[in-house]
């Protein structure tokens, strides 16, 4: 990996849930969250990786003479990679006739990344949308992040950044200089379990948030409701209470659980936290929305 350049996971076009209008969602790669029903796996690691889809090998043996760190090797009746011995040359994904193995995130310049974003210019323009840097967790890479958004800040283009808000104060307010609009994610009030569900306790991101809001910034809550974990009456109370305690936010997006990740955790070969028990019935929606406005604030339902 080139230490010089950051990376990233994907480029999602015409996207309608990542803000306001159309925008451009920017997939930053790495996260310091491990959260249960994280629907990103492919976003989680900050390195780059590859895997293989055994189901697509045809058992040609191409990959294991063209590895040059010799991490590749015919076992039982599959391919088995070494990830100790591989050093991400992606010669084994240009070898592959069956693309058998794939790679997971890339990384661009910053230059490369205003391309993309400014081939989308005419949507912004009609559609009064814009650019949403996400992830993973894209202040994980601030200084990238902060000369991307300078960068569209110059071509006049809105922009959006989607965080957990797990990270330095400090960063935060540099990037909330660049930023016309945080969406900012909120799950668990409860630290012990916030840290149990998501690897990290939510002290630093309640903290940033007092900080955001009060550096008047425009911000959207993001609440992945997920059944089990966090749609009890009391976590959406103490989410309501700390909000309009806030009193600068008004617009929170309802983000309902679905458990199709399964196949990309699979994919990775990752464990799979997701579970079908997370799903939320209409109800509990209903009165989780309920609770919210109860707190005076203005709940969209999202995907
Ligand atoms: S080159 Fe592709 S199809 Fe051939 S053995 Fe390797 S993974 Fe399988
Ligand atoms: S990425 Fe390169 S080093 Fe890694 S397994 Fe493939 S060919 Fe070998």
């Amino acid at each position: 990996m080139n230490s010089k350049l950051p990376t990233f996971f994907d480029i999602k076009r015409y996207a309608l849930h990542d803000g306001p209008n159309i925008r451009t969602t920017v997939f930053f790669k790495g996260c310091p969250l491990r959260c249960f029903w994280c629907h990103n796996p492919e976003g989680l690691d900050p390195s780059l990786e590859v895997v293989t889809v055994q189901e697509r090998c045809i058992g040609c043996r191409e990959c294991v003479g063209g590895c040059p760190e010799q991490a590749l090797s015919w076992k039982g009746d599959a391919i088995s990679r070494d990830e100790s011995l591989c050093s991400l040359c992606l010669n084994c994904v240009e070898i592959c006739p069956s693309l058998a193995h794939e790679a997971v995130g890339y990384q661009a310049s910053i230059e490369r990344i205003i391309g993309e974003i400014k081939k989308d210019l005419p949507f912004y323009d009609q559609s009064g949308g814009g650019v949403t840097f996400s992830g993973g967790e894209p202040l994980a890479q601030a200084d990238y992040l902060i000369e991307l958004l300078k960068r569209c800040g110059e071509l006049e283009i809105h922009r959006s950044v989607d965080t957990s808000g797990y990270a330095e104060t400090d960063r935060l307010l540099e990037v909330a200089a660049h930023t016309d609009l945080f969406l900012f994610d909120l799950k668990l009030m409860d630290s012990a379990l916030h840290e149990k569900y998501t690897g990290v306790g939510n002290e630093q991101i309640l903290q940033n948030l007092k900080v955001l809001s009060k550096s008047k910034a425009t911000i959207r809550i993001r609440f992945p409701l997920v059944g089990t974990i966090n749609d009890s009456v009391e976590n959406v109370e103490a989410m309501g209470r700390f909000l309009s305690e806030l009193g600068t936010i008004d617009d929170v997006d309802l983000l309902t659980y679905h458990d199709l990740a399964g196949a990309k955790y699979r994919k990775l070969q990752r464990p799979d936290l997701t579970d079908r028990a997370y799903t939320v019935t209409p109800d509990i929606v209903a009165r989780t929305r309920q609770l919210l406005e109860q707190h005076g604030l203005t709940v969209h339902l999202e995907r």
